[in-house]
């Protein structure tokens, strides 16, 4: 098989058709600026409006209460730097050990700017005890920021219960759904969330494109001013992208989240042929509470890079964890959070997308099969 088998849909996915078709004119004829008022524009403008439904319908959210940004990093910035503006005198945040890069980081900043910052622990799959959330609390706690999927192991956090906490002590949260929305069905009204982040890559639209529910907006400060997104967020509107990411949307609710269904039966499918057919893996992450389409698999004496790099000779994708942190040969900051025995089990991440088929899932393990033989016989 010659054809792309492409496994990491959790680093990016594939733009999809019609997306891309509805992209297209917005490229080419349908260039207007939405702020500007003759028919080129307000066409625009229209336009916009309709996508941007679609997309707070995702997450049952009202269209007045999302902005987009250039992507989930910017949005999860803007909630930070939002909240921290809106209680100045209060220097204290708690995260956890196995955010994005773009919370880590932004959090390491604002360390060296004083504040203290606190980073929840997991325990071996990766769960937070939520008895540590409430005894780190303090007074001059002003912000908590926790994700609803990890994009390594796939857990979901307990989003709602989270929330509860933060508010019951007069504290903002955000909550970092880039790896959640499109793949579970989200209710931004049970949920209860001051901010919540997404991005277009990760459900069929292009890079470059974010979202940022906000639920108060009198109390939001900007991270760029300018009169768009109703002075929330400045520069003219990413119209092409944003309209690409409203039909990403609208094909996500049309499918009725059918085929999310379809996928967690492929990856289950995955898992338990992986388990049949080789010996000594282990699966990390909570498996009973996990995003659909994801699967950390380590073999036993296999290093997962040099696995990736085998199964890349067969023109199969997979990571050895986020993509972001590829490029740097450091263990993987969550797996090393669930303290994970990584000399003897390094997993790969294989995450399934909107258009992963069956035939590819068993041509995968049937390579698989024979790549982990070889390279066991290779070790002894
Ligand atoms: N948060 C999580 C959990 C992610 O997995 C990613 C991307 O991998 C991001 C945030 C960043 O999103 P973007 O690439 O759109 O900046």
């Amino acid at each position: 098989m010659n054809q792309i088998i492409y496994l990491d849909n959790n680093a990016t996915t594939k733009v999809s058709e019609g997306v891309l078709n509805k992209m297209l004119p917005y490229l080419k004829d349908e260039y207007g600026n939405p702020s500007s008022i003759y028919s080129l524009g307000t066409k625009i403008k229209k336009e916009l409006n309709i996508a941007r439904e679609n997309i707070a319908r995702l997450i049952h959210a009202d269209k007045n209460n999302i902005i987009f940004t250039s992507c989930g990093s910017e949005s999860n910035i803007s909630a930070i730097m939002s909240s921290i503006r809106q209680y100045p005198n209060k220097k204290h945040i708690i995260t956890t050990k196995v955010e994005h890069a773009s919370i880590l980081e932004c959090m390491k900043y604002l360390e060296s700017d004083g504040y203290n910052i606190t980073y929840l622990n997991v325990d071996k799959h990766g769960r937070l005890d939520l008895k540590e959330l409430e005894k780190a609390i303090t007074k001059d706690t002003c912000l908590i920021s926790v994700m609803m999927a990890n994009n390594e192991i796939g857990n979901i956090y307990p989003i709602k219960d989270i929330a509860k906490i933060a508010h019951n002590n007069n504290i903002l949260f955000h909550c970092d759904a880039v790896q959640a929305v499109g793949k579970i069905k989200i209710d931004i009204n049970e949920l209860d969330v001051d901010f919540l982040s997404f991005s277009g890559h990760k459900i069929n639209a292009p890079k470059g494109i974010g979202v940022l529910y906000i639920k108060d907006s009198n109390n939001y400060t900007p991270l760029i001013f300018g009169h768009q997104e109703k002075n929330r967020r400045g520069g003219t509107e990413n119209v092409p992208y944003i309209i690409g990411l409203g039909k990403a949307a609208e094909e996500i609710l049309n499918d009725n989240y059918q085929k999310e269904k379809g996928i967690e039966k492929l990856r289950d499918y995955l898992e338990e042929e992986v388990k049949k057919n080789i010996e000594d893996i282990h699966i990390y992450g909570d498996k009973q509470n996990r995003i659909p389409n994801t699967s950390s698999i380590a073999f036993k004496g296999v290093k997962a890079d040099a696995l990736m790099l085998v199964l890349e000779s067969f023109n199969i994708y997979v990571s050895t964890g986020s993509a972001c942190n590829a490029e740097i040969a450091l263990p993987s900051h969550v797996l090393t959070a669930c303290k994970a025995n990584l000399e003897d089990y390094s997993p790969i991440r294989i995450s399934l997308g909107t258009y992963t088929t069956k035939e590819e899932i068993d041509e995968f393990i049937k390579r698989l099969i024979g790549i982990i033989k070889m390279m066991r016989k290779d070790i002894k």
